[in-house]
């Protein structure tokens, strides 16, 4: 069998995208047109030009499609020029309270600017100017509600951020932009909740056709912010809800692209690159399947070819997941019997496990990167598996 890579069009989905309007934010494409790209933040102090630059090419490394710097001062507003021409990668400035800064963003060429109206001063004032700037300079906009900053005539209404206030909230927001005539918008409506994010961004889903930018905002260190992002996005993008996504954690932004990336690969909305296929181990285990595994996604770390790599720790699902994966190992009295393409190549001491399955993985990626790879999923990635 044999498996074309760099494959995505081919991967199976859960649902259409929702139809909504397109948007250039600096050269990346937003909206359904266009896969759903993966943002982050920087944590830097904007004003230091060179320290946010290193981590935007930190990010852009990490795969970062778009990133989003704070501008909460004047010397922040004058580091904007620099860092929008300098970043690869297009840069929003995330604005709140100071109208002014909207206009310096505009002006420093960023390629889309956030605005809380909630948080801005007479803002509904200031729509007007804002829409022009935006509109004579080709610089969309996010409309970005938050749970803890609702408009106060709206958080009255409904005494705290449902999602109807979340919701009325925003396209009572985008409205006023309407009424300019400006429609290069894109909406996030942000609660820490997932349930409540969810239903949030259903409803505004039903009524707007806006591009809307995912996020479950504060969601926490790691571990937590990780599973609470993965269930809400996995719920709205399983619906074909969300043209772009950013997962907030308590930990350094490489980490939000990572787990982003992840989660639009669990989707099939990013082809995959590396795959392990590690069973949880049991009582019937025949190795240690916890090392093995971190072992070897260890040694391949950073692949880039898209492989299926099966780690399975005993003969009873082994050898089938080893077979179907593009390269795999069925472990039992102290062996391993190694898969490539469905086939066993042979059988080493389990100490030689890892080594073997790393030099097969790395002669795989040459092989693929020559041209084809054989094995694997069908229509997918290559895999590893470990058990
Ligand atoms: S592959 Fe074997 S060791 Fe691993 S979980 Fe299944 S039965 Fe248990």
């Amino acid at each position: 069998m044999t498996v074309d890579l760099g494959l995505p069009e081919a991967l199976p989905v859960l649902a259409p995208r929702r139809k909504t309007r397109q948007l250039d934010v600096g050269g990346v494409g937003v909206g359904s047109d266009h896969r759903v790209s993966v943002q982050s933040m920087t944590t830097t102090l904007t004003a230091d030009v060179n320290a946010t630059l290193q981590q935007i090419a930190e990010l852009t490394a990490a795969g970062c499609d778009i990133v989003r710097v704070a501008c909460p001062s004047a010397d922040d507003a004058e580091a904007l020029p620099a860092i929008a021409k300098k970043s690869q990668i297009p840069v929003i400035a995330d604005i709140h309270f100071q109208p002014k800064y909207v206009f310096a963003a505009i002006d420093a060429g960023c390629a889309a600017v956030r605005v809380n109206p909630g948080n801005i001063k007479k803002f509904d004032d200031k729509v007007g100017e804002i829409a022009k700037a935006a509109k004579d300079a080709g610089t969309p906009i996010r409309i970005g509600v938050n749970a803890g900053s609702l408009e106060p005539g709206i958080f009255a209404k409904y005494g705290k951020a449902t999602p109807e206030a979340l919701v009325e909230s925003a396209l009572w927001e985008a409205s006023l932009f309407s009424e300019h005539d400006f429609h290069d918008i894109k909406i996030s409506v942000k609660h820490h909740d997932p349930v409540t994010m969810v239903r949030a961004y259903e409803l505004l889903a039903e009524q707007c056709d806006y591009p809307l930018h995912l996020g479950v905002t504060e969601a926490g260190p790691t571990f937590q912010g990780t599973i609470k992002s993965a269930t809400a996005f996995g719920a709205l993008l399983a619906k074909g809800i969300g043209d772009t996504i950013r997962v907030s954690l308590s930990a350094p932004p490489i980490e939000e692209v990572r787990v982003g990336l992840s989660i639009l690969e669990s989707m099939n909305l990013r082809p995959r690159k590396l795959e392990i296929v590690s069973c949880p181990s049991c009582g019937r285990a025949q190795v240690d399947v916890y090392k093995l595994a971190d072992e070897v996604t260890a040694g391949l770390e950073g692949m880039e070819v898209p492989l299926r790599v099966a780690v399975m720790g005993c003969v009873v699902n082994g050898p089938g997941e080893a077979r179907d994966a593009d390269l795999g190992v069925a472990s039992g009295n102290g062996k391993g019997q190694i898969f490539v393409k469905g086939e066993v190549i042979k059988t080493v001491p389990e100490a030689q496990i890892v080594e073997t399955l790393i030099d097969e993985a790395m002669r795989l990626a040459e092989e693929a990167g020559e041209g084809e790879l054989s094995g694997g999923q069908a229509g997918g990635a290559p895999t590893v598996s470990v058990g």
